[in-house]
């Protein structure tokens, strides 16, 4: 029985050299050390032996037992370091090699324009109030003062939904209602950054989408001198110190009176050439007195309360800083332009 033992310990032993992957080691193990191996089986039959022979067959099949189970650990490792060692060849990595450049990305230079405004509108004290894109009719003209009839209504000019009371935003102007009944009657100071949209020919001047920044005070006694006061000193911060501005009236709906803001053409100092068509002066915002019907829509007394209002597109603003002549390069994502700034 004894010599059985030798055998079989042998046998597993020079079976176990030939053992060269994780499949095999596996087949070893149960052909050797399982269930209905030959060690097993003897150890299943002690009982039957002399009783004289059994602690020394018992402690000769522990020993044997013990001795496979060692070189399977050992074989185990060996198999695990091979393995390793293969395929830190074969998957050679050259820390020699030129590596990939990170490709930083950037803001887009609209995007730039914005956070440039608002930060000059939060330095004088406006908050930000963002407002949403999707607006009803009431909102975008009704409470704005728009007549009925008049032509920016009309559906050739905007985006409708299939709902036909609901649109995207024309301009951000809505957003003054907005902030007005929420807050009525406290004093109001903010901007509204934001995207709109109106259904145009898409030309080198006018996309379908586009930047506003909407601006809107309120309170007790605000005049035209603290809009212009206030504008310019915009101006300044923005062109320069020494920048002149001028207000030209102009008409809108929602203001009376309202104003545009030019500022001497930073080109050519006011002598006049091709960026403002030779006047001198470049067109910058839209502005005026809030509409007392306008302010008693957002829930404030005119008879009490007055404000002022302005909007300004990002985009035309970078297009003059930056000497653009095609407004369609925004959103046409080349990368040629956009890598740019
Ligand atoms: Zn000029």
């Amino acid at each position: 029985m004894l010599d059985r033992l030798d055998q079989i310990e042998q046998a597993a032993l020079e079976a176990l050299k030939g053992v060269t992957t994780e499949d095999e080691l596996q087949v070893w193990k149960v052909a050797h050390l399982g269930r209905s191996a030959g060690l097993s089986q003897i150890f299943d039959g002690l009982r039957a032996l002399p009783k004289d022979q059994r602690p020394q067959v018992g402690r000769r099949v522990n020993e044997v037992k013990h001795a496979l189970e060692q070189a399977h650990a050992e074989r185990a490792e060996t198999l695990r370091l091979l393995g390793l060692e293969q395929s830190l060849n074969q998957q050679r990595l050259d820390v020699t090699l030129p590596g990939s450049r990170p490709h930083p990305g950037r803001l887009h230079p609209s995007t730039q324009t914005m956070r440039q405004i608002v930060h000059i509108w939060a330095e004088m004290g406006f908050q930000v109030y963002r407002s949403r894109e999707v607006e009803t009719d009431e909102y975008n003209f009704g409470l704005l003062n728009f007549p009925p009839h008049h032509p920016a209504r009309d559906m050739q000019d905007s985006f409708y939904t299939t709902d036909p009371e609901v649109l995207l935003r024309t301009h951000t102007s809505p957003g003054q209602l907005r902030v007005m009944r929420e807050r009525a009657p406290e004093p109001i100071r903010v901007v509204v950054p934001g995207m709109c949209f109106r259904y145009e020919q898409i030309t080198a001047r006018s996309e379908v989408q586009f930047n506003q920044i909407e601006g809107l005070a309120v309170g007790r006694r605000i005049t035209f001198g603290d809009l212009k006061g206030t504008l310019s000193a915009f101006a300044r911060r923005v062109f320069g110190q020494q920048v002149r501005t001028r207000f030209r009236a102009a008409h809108f709906p929602f203001t009376e009176p309202s104003a545009e803001m030019d500022i001497e053409c930073f080109v050519c100092g006011g002598e006049g050439c091709p960026v403002c068509k030779r006047t001198g002066w470049l067109e910058i915002l839209g502005s005026g007195m809030v509409h007392p019907i306008v302010l008693a829509n957002g829930g404030y007394d005119p008879e009490q309360f007055s404000g002022f209002a302005f909007g300004m597109g990002p985009e035309r603003i970078t297009m003059l800083k930056h000497g653009i002549e095609d407004i369609r390069y925004f959103w046409a994502n080349d990368l040629r332009f956009l890598e740019q700034f």
